[in-house]
């Protein structure tokens, strides 16, 4: 009898530990496991404002696939998904096609804009390690062509963030810690340099706790961070945005961190989906096709105690690997299978220079302790992914 072919499409933290653990959950001869991903390397997208802020080398994010997988047991493609054609079995890539009996999706978020014009001509919106290398590199030559020019152009020094959320928070955190360094590096004054954190609900980290909401701002404006809350963003124009109630501020660098979408895969391949996200079943298979995993960013699931989607996480998308895995398991060998129950720890997000805000086990954490705790999370993620090997060669020093 053929060996039944599951195919996984991305090597995130959902796909690559869905990857990891059927090679541990299947026999060599009962499956054959293939793994594809756009690049050689599968990267800590829970790091990327790091080195997006310049506070980290990028090198740090990435993992070689083939170091923490068996490749005499799952083949790794390196190549770009272009759509799945469901009812015809097969992935088209850009080099190639592969035919499945079950697939794994796993491709991950993409920006959300809500509509906001202008968002992927003038803005960086990549959560990435091409897009962080790009916003590091372009902050830097913004200081250097403030000094060089003659007509010295405020714009030059105004960052602008747009979102603050969880992602828009830890950037922020990084990247002013890191601005006396850099007036000091490039010769520019540090009352020169603005910061602004655009946010569009009525609070920064909207549904978070207010108390450690309060201790972010504080800690954040005291280093220049400038909020303007309850003030959506209306348009990003070449040299900055435009806000809501008509202002404008002059930026040559905005940062888009309003939230993601699934990947623009899932609605190309016909899947019903809202925002790119599609509700998966109780055992993570799409609806109507048995045949299909949704896991990570691009699935949806509801939590039924506020009747509300999950937020989209890392911690979420391991889980859903793991569950993922014993399922195929379950499928192919037999057995029930699993319904998938988040295990939610709690949130933890750094502000960078040693101190961060959390809610573990619904305890409120902050400061020193809850920025080792944040990079003990860190850890542990290289740590399910690479074992203690991962941990010592990438991971992080917890003081
Ligand atoms: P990803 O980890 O994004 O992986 C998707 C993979 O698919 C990537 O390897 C990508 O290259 C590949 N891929 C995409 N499209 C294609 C294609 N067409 N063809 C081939 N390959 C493709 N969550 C937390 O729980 N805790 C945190 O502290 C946290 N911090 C964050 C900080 C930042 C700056 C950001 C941006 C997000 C953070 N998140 C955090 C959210 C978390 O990173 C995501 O929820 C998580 O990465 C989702 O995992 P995933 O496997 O679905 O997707
Ligand atoms: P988010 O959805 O959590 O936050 C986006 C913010 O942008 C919101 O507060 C929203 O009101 C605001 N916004 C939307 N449109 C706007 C506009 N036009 N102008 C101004 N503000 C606007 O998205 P995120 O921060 O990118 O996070 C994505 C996911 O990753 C979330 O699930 C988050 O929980 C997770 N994440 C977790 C951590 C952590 O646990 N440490 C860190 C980063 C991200």
């Amino acid at each position: 009898m053929n060996k039944p072919r599951i195919v996984i499409l991305g090597a995130g933290y959902a796909g690559l530990i869905t990857a990891v653990k059927l090679k541990k959950e299947l026999g060599y001869n009962e499956a054959e496991i293939t793994l594809v991903n756009k690049h050689q390397y599968h990267y800590q997208t829970t790091w990327l404002h790091e080195p997006a802020a310049g506070t980290m080398d990028p090198e740090r994010t990435r993992v070689d696939i083939k170091s923490v997988l068996d490749t005499n047991r799952v083949q790794f493609v390196k190549d770009i998904v272009i759509e799945i054609k469901k009812d015809e079995k097969k992935v088209i890539l850009e080099k190639s096609e592969l035919e499945y009996d079950y697939l794994v999706v796993a491709l991950g978020s993409e920006p959300e804009t809500f509509g906001v014009p202008g968002v992927f001509e003038h803005a960086f919106s990549k959560w990435t390690v091409n897009g962080a290398r790009q916003v590091k590199d372009h902050i830097d030559y913004m200081f250097s062509k403030y000094n060089n020019e003659d007509q010295k152009r405020d714009e030059l020094l105004t960052f602008v963030v747009a979102g603050a959320g969880f992602t828009g928070i830890e950037f922020i955190g990084e990247l002013s810690e890191r601005v006396p360094n850099l007036c000091k590096k490039y010769d520019v004054p540090q009352e020169k340099v603005k910061m602004y954190v655009i946010e569009a609900a009525p609070t920064a980290l909207p549904g978070f706790d207010p108390e450690l909401v309060e201790y972010a701002m504080n800690l954040l404006e005291s280093r220049g961070v400038e909020f303007k809350i309850n003030c959506p963003i209306k348009e990003v124009i070449e040299g900055g945005v435009i806000l809501a109630d008509g202002d404008e501020i002059k930026s040559e660098t905005v940062v888009w961190a309003t939230g993601v979408r699934g990947s623009s895969i899932i609605e190309k391949s016909g899947f019903e989906a809202m925002r790119g996200r599609v509700k998966v079943q109780s055992d993570l298979r799409a609806p109507e096709h048995d045949d299909v995993f949704i896991i990570g960013d691009c699935a949806l699931i509801i939590n039924e105690e506020i009747n509300r989607p999950y937020p989209p996480t890392a911690q979420i998308a391991l889980q859903q690997g793991e569950v993922c895995a014993r399922n195929i398991k379950a499928l192919i060998k037999g057995g029930e299978l699993e319904s998938f129950k988040p295990d939610i720890k709690g949130t933890v997000a750094s502000l960078g220079g040693g101190e961060a805000i959390g809610l573990v086990y619904g305890k409120k954490i902050y400061g020193n302790s809850a920025s080792f705790m944040k990079k003990m999370i860190d850890n542990r993620s290289l740590y399910i992914l690479g074992g203690p090997g991962l941990v010592m060669k990438k991971g992080k020093s917890p003081f």
